[in-house]
């Protein structure tokens, strides 16, 4: 059964925050290479960036400048996340939908995209076989419907969290759906979700008009706009800003984001958990004004600038980008991406290596499987990391901030995502990845000083290798 959502009722900081004129005039200023090196020792000493500041990074285009820019994201990332990746898979459950997003395969009016929500069976067999392949955190994807209210959203995320298979258990379900009204976030908290996403995909009020046709409910700008912050009210203190890149300027959209962070953080005491960037990817029956379509050299700048914006939310890099730019992309501060992901319906079961474009919403740039990326992190100096502990512990939304803040997630984050890469090539990995991986995990183990806390993680990582002991977390 469907309940009706009230969307009169906006958060208690409800209202359009975006200045278009303020953010078009910030665009538009010249800036020179000083004010450039006072706004990156401002973010090297971890303090987030105003707008203003934001935009001085954007108007840069001197090559050693934006050279500067890309070697503070670097640092800044190893200062905060260190060289961990977290690693998730999406999860599309369905993708009926009653709006028609220009973009979006799943659009109503795309009337050769094949329709389908997964049936309890089917949805259990795709989370046994992602435990199977050794994921522990998943995003759950719906397109808008009346099917897909809060409460069947609920008994998803409730049936995945009870699905076991050998050692594999889904320990974090995060969310990407429509906005609710604050009784939906209430009902989706109870079950435990970990961040719900929404992304904005475009800030500049003409080109989101434009693109969500009149009288679909996403036409609603505002109601969008504010469906995180009522997600704070309603008790998801976790959430997940995003934009569509592609569909308007890409400066003007980093200083969207930078604008609804600071937004959240002053009324509610605390920044999205996370930001992702997706660029716009080809999706069944699209043709879209390309003018806007942003290239490899811009989208890492973004990415660049996002860190340094926002020094302390993770950024996510999805798997719509090709393995050559995730590599590259990954330094400038991601701290997580999917892996290993399929996004037709039922796809980590039922779909062959192609993709099948009239069952998924767009076409993913890398398909390589989990196996693969982990290997493949560990020969770039990363540590793939399935941690899951800090919202377990109920470290999220502002007390996630008090630990990171002072510098202690280090503490915590590299075991957590030693034990959990261990448990994977214990239990999932292919000998050669089991290889690299041993050698990754006592190279960082002798970074560490010599004390307790070290002979505890080596002790944890034996009883891992030597026994059925799983999920031992700080
Ligand atoms: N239906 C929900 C909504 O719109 O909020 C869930 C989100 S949708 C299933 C996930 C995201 O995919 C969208 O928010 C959009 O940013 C992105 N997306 C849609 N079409 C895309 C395309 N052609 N290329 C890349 N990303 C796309
Ligand atoms: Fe539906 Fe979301 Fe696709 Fe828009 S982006 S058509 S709301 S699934």
């Amino acid at each position: 059964m469907s309940c009706a959502i009230d969307r009169k009722k906006l958060s208690r900081s409800g209202g359009d925050f975006i200045d278009e004129a303020h953010l078009h005039e910030l665009l538009r200023r010249q800036t020179d290479p000083g004010e450039v090196r006072d706004v990156i020792a401002k973010s090297l000493a971890k303090r987030p960036l105003q707008p203003e500041e934001a935009a001085v990074l954007l108007a840069t285009e001197a090559p050693d400048l934006i050279e500067q820019i890309f070697d503070a994201a670097r640092q800044l990332k190893r200062d905060v996340y260190g060289n961990r990746i977290v690693l998730f898979a999406p999860l599309y459950i369905g993708n009926e939908c009653t709006n028609d997003c220009q973009y979006c395969a799943f659009r109503r009016s795309n009337r050769e995209q094949i329709r389908r929500t997964l049936s309890p069976e089917e949805l259990r067999r795709q989370v046994v076989a992602l435990e199977d392949r050794g994921h522990k955190r998943l995003i759950v994807v719906f397109g808008e419907h009346p099917r897909y209210d809060a409460a069947f959203m609920a008994e998803c995320v409730r049936q995945i969290y009870s699905i076991k298979s050998g050692h594999g258990v889904i320990r974090r379900v995060n969310v990407n759906a429509a906005p609710l009204d604050h009784e939906g976030y209430k009902i989706l908290k109870a079950v435990g979700i970990g961040t719900y996403q929404i992304f904005q995909e475009t800030y500049h009020h003409e080109t989101y008009a434009k693109v969500h046709p009149k009288g679909t409910l996403k036409s609603d700008y505002l109601w969008r706009l504010d469906g995180l912050a009522r997600a704070m009210e309603g008790g998801c203190d976790d959430v997940g800003l995003g934009v569509l890149f592609g569909l308007y300027d890409w400066r003007f959209e980093v200083l969207g984001l930078v604008t609804h962070a600071l937004h959240l953080q002053e009324h509610y005491h605390c920044g999205p958990h996370t930001i992702s960037f997706p660029r716009l990817r080809p999706a069944q029956g699209v043709q879209l004004d390309e003018s806007h379509l942003v290239g490899d050299h811009e989208f890492k700048r973004l990415v660049a600038i996002l860190r340094l914006s926002v020094p302390y939310t993770g950024l996510i890099l999805t798997a719509r980008e090709p393995p050559e730019v995730r590599r590259e992309v990954m330094e400038f501060g991601v701290s997580q991406i999917d892996a290993g992901s399929r996004i037709e319906l039922g796809g980590y079961t039922e779909a062959g290596d192609a993709q099948s474009m009239e069952r998924e919403q767009f076409q993913l740039g890398d398909i390589r499987p989990l196996d693969d990326v982990v290997r493949e992190l560990m020969i770039d100096g990363f540590i793939p990391s399935f941690c899951t502990a800090c919202y377990r512990l109920g470290r999220t939304g502002e007390h996630f901030m008090e630990f990171a803040i002072p510098g202690f997630i280090q503490n915590f984050c590299t075991p957590n995502a030693l034990t959990t890469l261990m448990e994977y090539l214990v239990d999932y990995a292919s000998p050669e990845t089991r290889t690299a991986g041993e050698a990754a995990i006592r190279r960082e183990v002798e970074k560490l000083t010599d004390g307790d806390r070290k002979q505890q993680l080596l002790d944890r990582l034996h009883r891992i290798a030597e026994s059925n002991e799983r999920d031992l977390y700080y």
